[in-house]
């Protein structure tokens, strides 16, 4: 491919992301104006014109999948060859290269859960923790170990943090340390010890050092806003005094500073690199109009203590689509149910199954919107459980597809004869046009191969003269990295999971308060990265986007939980759907949630939509119009012998006396005022409220 080829289809800063080839390069941007799009093209530019050679180039991401996809994306431009790791994948190979050279004896295991060793050694350390405990001390000592902080050191680091530890501070402190201690009488090493380990190995023999800077001179690092201390450390030894590095991100997608990450990497990138070249990229290529103007009115309320201030915001390119849609039910199965429903009803429109996401923030949630979609007949895969080609069935097509190359039948096809040809391999291994019946494993197997089918379909459509042995070849490349091709169904995952991802349409289920924000985030800056994971999700929409909750958990539960404190002022229009009885009808549009006037959360309570603010929110209630309020509603109930609250409920009394009306346009603003009791007292209660 032409170099010049490369630049055609970026935008002029896109474009001045790729041309700028050579030494330190920052892009700040938000989500979907084409970052990563911009760093392969970048990469695939420099290769191309000769600045560095594809084997020198290490490009580097957060995720396996993440990783291949940068892959593919390099392949398809004409740059294959270039690396493209997680932190943790090249720190593993560099180690095990270099471990029998420089260190010697048997090398540690890697241990992928913490959780065993923790429990070995809460045991130790006489502490009887549950499950949920162990977990979450488990994380505790990874933020630990991420942040560089030891054993004698956590005290004093949870305390500047302002952390909640899961346990008493020197509890977490002594396991800690204990873990440590067995971790080394077991020759273990986990994903942080791997990446110190690797810096320490780099920093102390200066030949591996030499060779490992020979081998990467050129690094570009994806999704910036959640290196943590430790990723940066080993980064900068990969760099030694070299500064080809450039890296990408958005600071409003900063997701995982729980674990210790920080966008201060990304926003003070030009402190470490003073001349530094720092391009911004505002226009949004993925979303319509609609769903880039709820996203920046999602970020744009991150204003107070804990907001990262990056004044950001998207520009949207596409064209018009349908509004953002609004839905409150009275439970969790009522939403999942109907969340199954519409995304069937989405799949017969003609949306793929693939290009719909339903989107949850914690995965528990998953299992309400799997039984879901099984009922409706919708097919789904659960992000996370992405062994693809571990399968039987996927091995053994591979095994096929590769030997029906070798027999060289088909070095002429062209791009449908490419597909013909695999799906007649496939047939081989019990594929067929359309699906077994039944959900069981037959169906599994099916999918699988179905995938298999997808890929060949793609690379069809991507290139056309692409045969057997060059789509044998991206099976083995993707084999390698772990890389499952999208599945022919609705991908249900959590909204840590869909960063960098996009979808046709997506779900974003559960925005109650306690769920989003989940309920242990309490500091402002917790609360705050809660907020981004809904812009993130908001932002993984290209074209329908749906945003719901319910009001109680299980049908026929106490309805009290209110929506998303987020939504606040962004809902327009929402759906409420309310069981169905025989004296209602099945649902009824009605204004979506108001903001509380004085904190902007959404009111969901009766009371509280009254009063236009939460219960414990301060008031400026004037008492004295209130009182005045009682004692007129008293006589008129008297003179027309109907009880008080059918002239006026108590909350409606509280929020005139609170409001003040001045005109018959203010009173008819005020919840439980219509236009019967407008006509009726309209002109006595205006003489109360009086200048
Ligand atoms: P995120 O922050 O979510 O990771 P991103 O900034 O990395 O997003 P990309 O995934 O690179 O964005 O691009 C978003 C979508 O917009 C992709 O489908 C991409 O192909 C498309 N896109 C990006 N730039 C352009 C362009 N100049 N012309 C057409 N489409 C583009
Ligand atoms: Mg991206």
């Amino acid at each position: 491919m032409l170099a010049e080829s490369v630049l055609e289809g970026l935008d002029p800063e896109q474009r001045a992301v790729a041309e700028a080839v050579k030494g330190p390069v920052c892009v700040l941007a938000g989500a979907g104006t084409g970052k990563t799009r911009a760093i392969t093209h970048r990469i695939a530019y420099a290769t191309l014109t000769g600045v560095v050679t594809p084997q020198r180039v290490l490009a580097v991401t957060f995720t396996t999948r993440a990783a291949g996809e940068l892959r593919s994306r390099l392949r398809q431009l004409g740059a294959p060859g270039v690396q493209a790791r997680t932190f943790h994948a090249a720190a593993l190979r560099q180690l095990t290269y270099f471990w029998p050279r420089v260190v010697g004896g048997e090398p540690p295991r890697i241990i992928d859960s913490k959780i065993a060793l923790v429990a070995d050694a809460a045991k130790a350390c006489r502490l009887a923790l549950g499950r949920t405990e162990l977990r979450d001390v488990a994380s505790e000592i990874e933020w630990a170990k991420v942040t560089q902080h030891r054993p004698e050191d956590y005290p004093a680091a949870v305390a500047r943090a302002g952390r909640r530890p899961p346990a008493e501070v020197v509890d977490v402190a002594r396991v800690y340390a204990m873990y440590e201690q067995l971790r080394r009488e077991r020759n273990l090493l986990d994903f942080e010890g791997m990446l110190e380990l690797t810096a320490a190995v780099l920093t102390e023999h200066r030949e591996v050092a030499n060779q490992v800077r020979e081998q990467y001179r050129y690094f570009v690092v994806d999704e910036f806003q959640d290196v943590n201390p430790l990723q940066k450390m080993l980064l900068d030894t990969w760099l030694g005094d070299r500064d080809d590095l450039c890296v990408v991100g958005d600071p409003n997608q900063t997701i995982y500073s729980f674990t210790g990450a920080s966008p201060a990497h990304l926003l003070d990138f030009t402190r470490d690199h003073p001349d530094a070249k720092v391009i911004q990229l505002v226009r949004d290529y993925r979303s319509t109009p609609q769903v880039v103007r709820l996203a920046n009115g999602v970020i744009g309320q991150a204003r107070g203590e804990g907001a990262i201030r990056s004044g950001l915001e998207l520009v949207a390119q596409r064209d018009q689509g349908p509004e953002p849609v609004f839905n409150e039910y009275d439970d969790e199965v009522a939403e999942a149910d109907d969340a199954a429903r519409r995304a069937r009803k989405l799949i017969e429109e003609g949306v793929p199954a693939r290009e719909i996401a339903i989107l949850y923030r914690i995965n528990a949630q998953s299992e309400t919107y799997e039984s879901a979609l099984a009922a409706a007949g919708v097919p789904y895969v659960l992000r996370g459980a992405e062994r693809f080609f571990e399968r039987p069935e996927v091995k053994q097509a591979v095994y096929m597809l590769r030997a029906a190359t070798r027999a060289g039948g088909d070095a002429e096809t062209d791009g449908m004869g490419l597909i013909q040809t695999v799906r007649h391999v496939l047939s081989g291994a019990g594929f067929s046009d359309r699906p077994p019946e039944g959900a069981g494993a037959a169906r599994a197997r099916w999918e699988s191969l179905a995938a298999l089918a997808q890929l060949a379909e793609d690379m069809a459509a991507d290139n056309p003269v692409a045969g057997l042995p060059e789509f044998v070849a991206e099976l083995e490349e993707r084999a390698a990295a772990q890389h499952a091709p999208p599945l022919e169904g609705v991908t249900l995952a959590s909204l840590h999971a869909a960063k960098g991802l996009e979808w046709d349409a997506v779900f974003l289920v559960g925005l109650v308060e306690g769920t989003l924000p989940i309920i242990y985030a309490e500091t402002p800056a917790q609360i705050e990265e809660e907020r981004r994971l809904l812009y993130v999700g908001v932002t993984r929409a290209r074209v329908h986007l749906s945003l719901s909750w319910a009001l109680s958990r299980s049908p026929g539960g106490a309805r009290h939980r209110r929506p998303s404190r987020f939504l606040g002022g962004l809902t327009g229009k929402t759906t409420t759907h309310t069981p169905a009885r025989a004296d209602r009808t099945k649902r009824r549009t009605a204004k979506g949630p108001l903001p509380c006037r004085v904190c902007g959360r959404p009111l969901t309570a009766a009371v509280e939509r009254k009063l236009g603010r939460c219960e414990d929110c301060p008031s400026e209630l004037n008492e004295e119009l209130l009182i005045a309020l009682k004692e007129w509603r008293a006589r008129v109930s008297a003179e027309q012998k109907i009880p008080a609250y059918v002239v006026f409920t108590d909350a409606t009394l509280q929020a005139i006396a609170e409001h003040g009306p001045e005109s018959m346009e203010d009173l008819a603003r005020i919840p439980g005022v219509g236009k019967v009791k407008l006509d009726k007292y309209g002109e006595a209660v205006l003489g109360l409220c009086g200048p």
